[in-house]
């Protein structure tokens, strides 16, 4: 009896077992192959699933199997190194193997749909057509002609033909006589070429001879070259080396970071299909690149986290820009590191993979220290650009307005007098994170979860920047209805308001995800920008990515005590990378600038070891300090976390998985929790985590396996949900 295995797309962390299609022909069901979907009837639905293994039996007795629907693919749509990617993933992230390939498959796909592969209508010479003796058809030219066409290739495009002046009817005539016959071709495969790049400095001269010489099977590098020092080229000179393989490259880059520059950089660079696979796309093309891809057509494909599962023919090269950026971490549903997995990507492909940034993860140089990596440094600017240095300013006592203190206000109206550039960084949107009634102390909080709602005051209204909730801003106080209403705290919206009064004669750039929503108005500014007139940039995190503003001379972070205080373990690495980058995006050869940290905590031990030490320098710190707690890249950690509509169901779940648990504990674990999340109500619902800290990979492995079978097997309220999450990227 032959049985298909199927990962179906249930939350169930199972395979299922199915017989064949009851129409399949002997040859069909002889060349069925793992990555195959198949329509499956499921309880009173039917799915899509991706065939797995085929077998001689099944666990279960033969009535209680159904037949597949139908077979929906001649051929796998997901190529082996894949269908493994999705196995390693849904066992490592012990995430249901089913979500693991359906996260992996384009929409189109997964809806069951028809594959369409580009093929294109065409014509081609018959048995028949073939064997005519020369001149056979002198007495009718244009047949003639046509033929004459055909002989040469294999086939012939339907469009092709046409270009060529032959009609449609003539081909006809000519299928008429059994002469030729209608085809399908693949589309045509453009040969890539690249541009002579930059001449390398001595530094990237020696990366990139190294990581070539390291050859092209698999090997992870580590790239740590300061902003500006040109990763990217090296990239790109890689990029070229692997094209010339007639290899394709995948280049994975931050969701924000995906500016139009980079782009415009390798469209310049090369002469090839280069594909984007990013989020923004209209469904039908982003179904077209992937076929692109997986067809081996599309030379270069560069993309965000989820670029990381598609199907390359001839994969020689991954490369992973600003490696430490978060948002390679999918933070609900199926929880993997779009780092980790380019990794394990490589790995399976065979071939190299350079993991890029300029401010490292401590995971990442963890790994290179070890020698597990091959680490290879740019320590200096490229071209002869300095890097800008960092100042602390004290503003205790000092009358702050809108976040700016009298000695950093006068700096910026010398900068800008003198005909340069201002970044000022305050990473909090809106106009201010609240408001709060001077009479009784009321605050405008959310409904849904435990925060406090943002003043918008262009919008007039108040914004929960963890939900969608918002609310128009009230003109009384709800409670006493005074009118005294006071905002506190200062958001971009305020800052650019007084900047604007105060620097009226300069333009002020405002750079959030409030101003920047329109498409292209990021290029549209940054390109105004780098024309070079004076100006102020205010943003938050999204200036801090994949952007250049050589004309900045001034660089100031308005609240860098917002960045102190962290409760996360990685907080003080996290502003480490940030304040790096900000710094890094200014400056040039001739004015390297200065870097201004507005602070009331001057000899905090962070922002001193950031005055004083380079990134490099204070990642090696902190690696060290993990190290002695034991805490990631050292040892290993799992959260299992829990959401429920009840306040206590949550923590009352984990209390139970935990003592479970320790009825047979895995050695070298500890436990900690369960504990309310950090926020621990978020719309509308309560949360609470346990997490576990393992000292070896291997331990963690087990932990993760036991939890999520105990999870499976505890009885659980309605309303509660579950989900782990391993190498949490918060905590
Ligand atoms: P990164 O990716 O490290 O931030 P880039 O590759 O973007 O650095 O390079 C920063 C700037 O230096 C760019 O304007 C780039 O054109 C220039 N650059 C890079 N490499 C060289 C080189 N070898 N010679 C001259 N200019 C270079
Ligand atoms: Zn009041
Ligand atoms: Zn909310």
């Amino acid at each position: 009896m032959t049985v298909l295995q199927l990962a179906l797309p249930t939350p169930l962390r199972r395979l299922f077992d199915y017989l064949p299609p009851a129409d399949l022909g002997s040859e069909q069901l002889a060349s069925l192959a793992p990555g195959q979907r198949l329509r499956v009837p499921f309880g009173r639905r039917e799915l899509v699933g991706v065939l797995v293994a085929v077998r001689d039996g099944s666990d279960l007795p033969a009535e209680q199997l159904k037949p597949a629907l139908a077979l929906l693919d001649s051929a796998p749509v997901l190529a082996p190194d894949i269908l493994r990617l999705c196995h390693w993933a849904a066992d490592y992230y012990q995430h249901p193997v089913g979500e693991v390939f359906a996260a992996a498959l384009p929409r189109h796909l997964r809806l069951g749909k028809a594959r369409e592969t580009g093929s294109i209508k065409a014509w081609q010479l018959s048995l028949r057509g073939k064997g005519l003796p020369a001149g056979a058809l002198a007495r009718s030219p244009k047949q003639a002609q046509a033929l004459a066409a055909l002989q040469g290739a294999a086939a012939v495009s339907a469009a092709d033909l046409q270009q060529a002046g032959i009609s449609t009817a003539v081909l006809r005539a000519l299928q008429d006589k059994g002469l030729i016959e209608r085809c399908l071709m693949a589309p045509a495969q453009h040969s890539a070429s690249a541009r002579a790049g930059l001449t390398l400095n001595e530094d990237q001269a020696a990366a990139l001879g190294n990581i070539a010489k390291s050859g092209h099977g698999f090997a992870c590098h580590l790239l740590e070259g300061v902003t500006g020092s040109g990763k990217t080229e090296v990239y790109l000179q890689l990029i070229a080396q692997c094209l010339q393989r007639a290899r394709q490259a995948l280049v994975l880059v931050p969701e924000i970071g995906l500016g139009p520059q980079t782009l415009a950089r390798f469209a310049a660079r090369f002469d090839a299909e280069i594909v984007v696979l990013h989020s923004g796309l209209a469904e039908g093309q982003r179904y077209r690149d992937w076929e692109a891809a997986a067809a081996g057509r599309a030379q270069i494909v560069i993309g965000t986290r989820s670029a990381i599962f598609t199907p390359l023919a001839r994969l020689g090269l991954v490369v992973v820009d600003e490696e430490h950026d978060a948002s390679y971490k999918q933070q609900d549903g199926f929880r993997y590191s779009a780092r980790d997995l380019a990794v394990k990507r490589a790995q399976l492909a065979d071939c190299p993979v350079v993991l890029g940034s300029a401010t490292p993860s401590l995971e990442s140089l963890h790994n290179a220290l070890e020698g597990r990596y091959q680490h290879h440094r740019l320590p200096r600017r490229a071209g002869s650009a300095q890097l800008p240095a960092l100042q602390a300013l004290d503003v205790r006592h000092l009358p702050l307005e809108a976040s700016l203190s009298e000695p950093l206000a006068a700096r910026i109206e010398a900068t800008l007098g003198s005909g340069q550039q201002v970044l000022l960084f305050l990473n909090r949107r809106g106009f201010a994170p609240s408001l709060q009634c001077h009479d009784c102390g009321w605050v405008a909080e959310c409904n849904a979860c435990d925060a406090r709602l943002t003043v918008h005051l262009r919008q007039r209204r108040l914004r929960c920047h963890h939900c969608e909730a918002s609310r128009p801003l009230p003109r009384a106080c709800p409670e006493c209805h005074s009118h005294q209403l006071l905002t506190s705290g200062v958001g971009t919206e305020q800052a650019e308001a007084h900047l604007r009064e105060r620097f009226a004669r300069w333009p002020v750039h405002r750079v959030d995800s409030d101003s920047m929503s329109n498409k292209g108005a990021m290029q549209t500014l940054s390109e105004e920008v780098n024309r070079g007139q004076p100006c102020i940039l205010l943003g938050t995190q999204m200036l801090t990515k994949g952007h250049h503003f050589p004309g900045v001379t001034l660089v100031a972070v308005l609240d860098a005590d917002g960045l102190l205080f962290s409760a996360d373990f990685r907080g003080e690495e996290r502003m480490a990378q940030l304040l790096t980058q900000v710094a890094g995006r200014a400056g040039r050869a001739d004015n390297p600038g200065t870097v201004i940290l507005q602070t009331h905590h001057p000899d905090h031990p962070a922002l001193q070891s950031l005055l004083q030490l380079s990134y490099a320098e204070q990642a090696r710190q902190l690696l060290q300090q993990r190290r002695e707690l034991g805490l990631p890249p050292s040892g290993h950690l799992l959260m299992l976390r829990t959401d429920a509509t009840n306040a206590e169901a949550g923590e009352q779940f984990l209390a139970t998985l935990r003592q479970a648990f320790e009825r047979a504990p895995v050695a070298q674990c500890q436990l900690i929790g369960p504990l309310p999340s950090p926020m621990p109500r978020r719309q509308g619902r309560y949360r609470s985590q346990l997490l576990v800290l393992a000292q070896v990979r291997p331990a963690a492995r087990a932990a993760a396996c036991r939890l999520v079978s105990l999870a499976e097997g505890l009885p659980r309220n309605s309303g509660l949900n579950w989900s782990i999450d391993v190498d949490p990227s918060e905590t």
